[in-house]
């Protein structure tokens, strides 16, 4: 069996790459994703807050999610299958982030930035803030700045199931089979081995295998510094109306945003809190100790917040810079990488999508230029920083 394109994963990235890839060949290709939990279970995306903002630092980043949250707000067009319109529960309802005196100044370089990209942002004063939202303790707080389009949250599964449905209306094949090793001669990928169905022959492979991208790396020879780190996320509810609520950052990192009737809340770790972890296990005590008291100092209605659930999730975290790994190896050139997103996967799954079917087809970028996202940046180790407000 023989496929010109063998993506490894057919989460959201996986599936995007699939669609787009099937789309810009107009057929022409035969392109098969390689996707182990059909149930996506156990994958980032179905695990993901589904957060998509323009607030970045690095103008790629922005020109990223510029395009996603257009594909999002038109996806009916792109994605639809038999003329079904597609919904994802886009809710535009902004980002905020709270800055505390020493972090303005990183607030407004981030924001000179964004106005560069035509990011339609505000910065907001104290009493912007007081005015704007009233039921948010100000009293430590110097600024902030919201998104005030194209940023909120969306069902990641949705999305998920949405590239997959419209790629496999495009001639893509799914294969529920896990793959197992690489076929590798002259420094090409000669083809994937698959638990079940044994060898697939391939023109070019993908990696897409989120947190297990390093294993599939691993069987070409080659490093790539991709690790599981593992997230929390509790939903809550608060029985006081919070009217107005945008997805919004505390300057401690907690972050905090509607959900249905509920709230859900969560935060990295100190780095030197944060191993390499699969396992799926919740720790409740955190909760209580560290963001709890976070939530009810910024929002004095959620001193009286019952926690109702809880899951974890794993971010596939780049060591070097926590930003995304994009485009072929290169010493194996038709081994071509999308991995590391870290915290920003879903909302980058558009443009990642495009661009990694651009470079595949054309062997360069043709409508955003992500080369310094490369994979040479690891080897030359240099860092593609995203500069935070916390
Ligand atoms: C708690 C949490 C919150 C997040 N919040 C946001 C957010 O607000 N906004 C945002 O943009 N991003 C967010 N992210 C990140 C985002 O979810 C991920 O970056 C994105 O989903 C990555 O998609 P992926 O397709 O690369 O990975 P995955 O969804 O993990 O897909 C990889 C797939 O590869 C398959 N696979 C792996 N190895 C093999 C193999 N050997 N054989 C066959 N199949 C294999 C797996 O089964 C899996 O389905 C969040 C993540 C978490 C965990």
């Amino acid at each position: 069996m023989n496929f010109d394109s063998v993506i490894i994963g057919g989460g959201v990235i996986g599936s995007a790459i699939a669609y787009f890839l099937s789309g810009q060949s107009k057929g022409t290709l035969k392109i098969a994703v390689i996707e182990r939990d059909p149930s996506y279970q156990e994958g980032s995306t179905a695990r993901s807050a589904g957060g998509i903002r323009q607030q970045f630092s690095t103008p790629e980043n922005i020109r990223i999610s510029q395009f996603g949250g257009d594909f999002i707000q038109n996806i009916s067009q792109h994605l639809s299958v038999d003329g079904d319109p597609v919904h994802v529960s886009f809710e535009e309802k902004g980002y905020l982030f709270l800055a505390q005196d020493a972090q303005i100044p990183i607030l407004y370089n981030n924001n000179a930035i964004q106005k560069q990209e035509n990011v339609p942002v505000a910065l907001l004063d104290p009493e912007d803030l007081a005015r704007s939202y009233p039921w948010m303790n100000i009293s430590d707080l110097a600024g902030g700045s919201l998104g005030l389009e194209g940023e909120g949250w969306l069902d990641a599964y949705g999305l998920n199931q949405a590239f997959r449905k419209k790629a496999i209306s495009q001639g893509v094949t799914y294969f529920k089979d896990e793959a197992v090793g690489l076929e590798v001669a002259n420094s090409q990928i000669r083809a994937v081995l698959l638990k079940e169905a044994g060898r697939i022959g391939c023109g070019t492979l993908v990696n897409a295998a989120g947190v297990h991208a390093a294993t599939v790396a691993e069987w070409a020879g080659i490093d790539l510094a991709v690790r599981s780190k593992k997230r929390f996320v509790y939903s809550f509810s608060c029985r006081t109306e919070i009217e107005g609520c945008p997805l919004t950052v505390d300057p401690s990192g907690v972050y905090f945003r509607p959900e249905g009737g509920q709230f859900i809340a969560g935060c990295s770790p100190e780095a030197e809190n944060d191993p390499d972890c699969h396992d799926f296990d919740v720790d409740y005590g955190w909760f209580e100790e560290h963001i709890w008291p976070i939530l009810a100092n910024r929002v004095p209605a959620f001193e009286a917040i019952k926690m109702e659930n809880a899951w974890a999730g794993h971010y596939a975290y780049n060591l070097l810079d926590q930003n995304a790994i994009l485009g072929p190896h290169p010493t194996i050139q038709n081994f071509f990488f999308a991995n590391g997103f870290s915290g920003h996967g879903l909302q980058q799954s558009p443009a990642v999508g495009r661009a990694l079917a651009e470079i595949i087809l054309n062997d360069s970028y043709q409508t955003l230029d992500l080369q310094r996202f490369s994979f040479q940046r690891m080897l030359d180790n240099e860092p593609l920083p995203e500069i935070n407000v916390v």
